[in-house]
């Protein structure tokens, strides 16, 4: 019998299968130890066969098995096939992501410890047995109870090793080293369990179907009880269950909420788990031992055998596409593994992508709805302030008065306030503060962006390049505002106008520890008043009753980010961050701070009106040409040598110009610098395509063709299709 294996060598560019003799045992999945040039690696045995192609006498043989049963389930076996096919991805890539990187390479053991087992015994008769001044050992007799076990390293720590041992040889004790699993830890909550409303259980029997669903609801309004209540159900029929989170939404109240519902069968896998953690969540869940996954994207991944439901939670969310090799999105391996279970896929949301939500309404997927809070409380009212009227008023704070006013009423009725302030990206527009013109693009409508490093502005869609300017080519004010509002800046000011009150911050600066997140946020949980400053962290999942207060200092900052997206991101963002405020008995308000105050975001976005701007921005997709009625197809070129660069983007440049000819299914094609031209050393062309839904699935493979030639030593080419951002 030979094994195809795929050997785990990082610098693989070849994605070949070897032949070895197969070990008596080999099964398909297995993780083996073979000979390779003078060394010995790891590899993967994909497949077992009777004849090799190969010169028998140079066919070599499986050193050792180093997994009792295959750690690859034959489910993520066709898994990888359909992503080396549908993502252009290497074959040992897409086996990577099955498995929890502690495993390979054998980097982290399992842990062991020492228990003691208490035999029967009758502590009186004991007694007698010890010398009346063995004070340790007397103590531990007190201590312990007969049929239960300790960790050995507790009792000698407490009586001192020299009793334990006395105990042992006595017979009293017996000693067993056992594996432990790494528990993360979290803090217990107290259960309570709701009964559903009428529109929640009528969702629960209709997300029953093995199809994909959506379930459209505004926040709060009791999605994640859903999800649960259908988790119970998939339970009970023996069924196991994944459920996707944001990695950022995957906070420590989400978990708690989980593990006081189900207890011990949840395991929780994220980017913040130690390697030693993540490794035994994962042989839990291989076991069968865990059988609900609670995690970020890559959760998708997990070895969870028979599965009942997927769910997908914010499923609008930027971190389900995986923007570094090996890029996926998650909504379609989550598609994949919930076809091969034949169970069904919830994808939920308060603002869905456009791009579900347009597949929701045209049938493709089945869409539930929520219109009220479980509740039934009030949606908080949303005030929008212009803050070019500000400047005119004389106010040339970052608060608007309204804000202040709130800021000081909030505090004075001990409650809480949360202030967002989105620094996304890295660059800044230019804005005129007086009458709200941004410098956008002649071209291509997206707006322009600050490049400090030569002093222009820049269209990250076309590369056009414009001078800047220090008069409004609109009303001809000076007053032309560059550069972002941090949350520093946020955080400094309010201690100043807030003396005495206490002012946390949470951003990507202060969580750079693996607790910082949670810490801060249990202090904001137990302060009152406080005002909690962050970026789009604090936006999602969390639930604090007293925050009454929600300000959002610059609105317009995801606006302005280049890219047809930001409009949908900017309502999204702001309908999370609004969802925040009064969630519980308190009235929560909304404080909204502007440049362009008319702007249909805004507008929709106040009156919580999801639908309304959903037919607003699907109608300028539809003419514009833009995903989902086309396809934005980036292909990435990078390299150390920046002339290596330039030649390959140069060269694939004129071949997909070829490719355009006689082809009107492309709409566009552009090669330019990268917005970030340099990232680790490493220069950054790139190509953009835009292609017709019609000319996509027969185009792609060419692009894939093209971009494979000139990947190279020193060149790596990569392709993104629909890419988050385009820097
Ligand atoms: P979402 O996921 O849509 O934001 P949640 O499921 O978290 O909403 O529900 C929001 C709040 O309403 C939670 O505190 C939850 O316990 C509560 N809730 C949900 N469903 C019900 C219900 N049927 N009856 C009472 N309270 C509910
Ligand atoms: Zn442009
Ligand atoms: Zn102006």
């Amino acid at each position: 019998m030979f094994a195809e294996v795929i050997v785990d060598i990082k610098t693989s560019q070849v994605d070949k299968v070897f032949d070895y003799f197969a070990l008596e045992n080999t099964k398909v999945g297995h993780r083996v130890m073979v000979p390779f040039g003078n060394r010995t690696i790891e590899g993967y045995v994909i497949g077992l066969k009777e004849t090799t192609a190969y010169p028998i006498e140079k066919v070599k043989k499986i050193s050792r098995i180093l997994d009792e049963e295959p750690l690859i389930l034959p489910e993520m076996l066709e898994l990888s096939d359909y992503m080396i096919k549908n993502n252009h991805l290497k074959r040992v890539d897409t086996l990577r992501l099955f498995l929890p990187s502690g495993i390979r390479k054998e980097k982290v053991k399992p842990l062991l410890k020492e228990y003691v087992y208490v035999l029967d015994f009758e502590k009186d008769e004991a007694r007698k047995k010890l010398r009346a001044n063995s004070k340790k050992q007397l103590e531990m007799l007190d201590y312990i109870e007969p049929n239960n076990s300790y960790l050995k390293s507790d009792l000698n720590k407490k009586f001192g090793s020299l009793a334990v041992d006395k105990f042992v040889e006595m017979g009293f004790f017996e000693v067993k080293t056992e594996r432990v699993l790494r528990n993360p830890q979290t803090k217990q909550k107290e259960d309570k369990t709701v009964e559903l409303n009428d529109a929640q259980k009528d969702i629960l029997e209709k997300v029953k179907e093995p199809a994909t669903h959506l379930i459209f609801g505004v926040t709060g309004s009791g999605k994640t009880e859903i999800y649960m209540h259908s988790i119970k159900r998939c339970l009970d029929e023996g069924k196991n269950a994944i459920m996707l989170v944001p990695e950022i939404g995957l906070t420590p109240q989400v978990v708690s909420l989980f593990k006081a519902r189900f207890g011990s069968i949840v395991a929780i896998l994220h980017s913040g788990l130690s390697m030693g953690e993540r490794f035994d969540e994962w042989q839990r869940i291989y076991s069968g031992e865990a059988r609900i996954v609670v995690g970020a994207r890559s959760a998708i991944f997990a070895p969870l055998k028979n599965i009942g439901i997927i769910i997908i939670d914010e499923e609008h969310d930027d971190s389900y596409r995986s923007e570094s090799n090996p890029r996926f999105y998650t909504h379609d391996i989550a598609k994949f593994r919930a076809h091969y279970n034949n169970c069904p896929l919830v994808l939920g949301s308060a603002t869905p992508n456009i791009d579900t939500y347009y597949r929701a309404k045209n049938g493709e997927y089945r869409l539930h709805t929520l219109l009220k809070r479980a509740n039934n409380k009030e949606m908080p009212k949303v005030e929008v302030v212009d803050m070019r009227q500000e400047m005119l008023a004389g106010n040339n704070n970052m608060f608007s008065r309204r804000l202040q006013m709130d800021l000081n009423d909030c505090i004075k009725a001990n409650n809480q306030a949360m202030l967002f302030c989105n620094r996304r990206g890295f660059a800044s527009y230019m804005i005129c503060k007086s009458c709200g013109w941004v410098a956008k693009c002649d071209d291509c409508d997206a707006t322009l962006v600050y490049h400090k490093e030569d002093d222009l502005l820049k269209c990250h869609f076309c590369s056009r390049r414009y001078k800047t300017i220090t008069n409004c080519p609109k009303c001809d004010s000076k007053y032309i505002k560059m550069g972002v509002l941090g949350t520093e800046r946020v955080a400094d000011e309010l201690k100043k106008l807030f003396p005495g009150v206490k002012v946390l911050r949470m951003d990507f600066d202060t969580t750079q520890n693996k607790s910082s997140h949670a810490n801060i946020l249990e202090e904001f949980a137990n302060t009152k008043p406080c005002i909690l400053v962050g970026t789009q962290m604090i936006a999602k999942g969390h639930d604090f009753p007293n925050v009454t207060l929600v300000g959002i200092v610059d609105a317009d900052m995801s606006l302005h980010y280049s890219d047809f997206r930001s409009a949908e991101r900017t309502f999204d963002l702001l309908t999370q961050v609004a969802g925040r405020a009064g969630r519980a008995e308190k009235i929560g308000k909304i404080v909204l701070q502007t440049y362009m105050p008319k702007h249909y975001v805004y507008r929709f976005m106040a009156n919580y009106d999801y639908k309304s701007f959903f037919e607003r921005e699907i109608n300028v997709r539809e003419v514009s040409k833009f995903p989902p009625f086309a396809y934005i197809v980036r292909v990435l070129f990078s390299g150390e040598n920046l002339e290596d660069v330039q030649v390959a983007t140069a060269h694939a440049l004129n071949e997909f110009n070829l490719l355009c000819e006689d082809n009107k299914d492309i709409l566009y094609c552009r090669a330019m610098k990268s917005p970030v031209s340099k990232i680790q050393n490493k220069y950054r062309y790139q190509i953009l395509l835009r292609l017709t839904n019609f000319g996509f699935t027969n185009l792609i493979d060419k692009v894939y063709n093209i971009c494979d030639k000139y990947q190279k030593q020193g060149v790596s080419v990569f392709v993104e299709i629909n890419p988050n951002n385009l820097s």
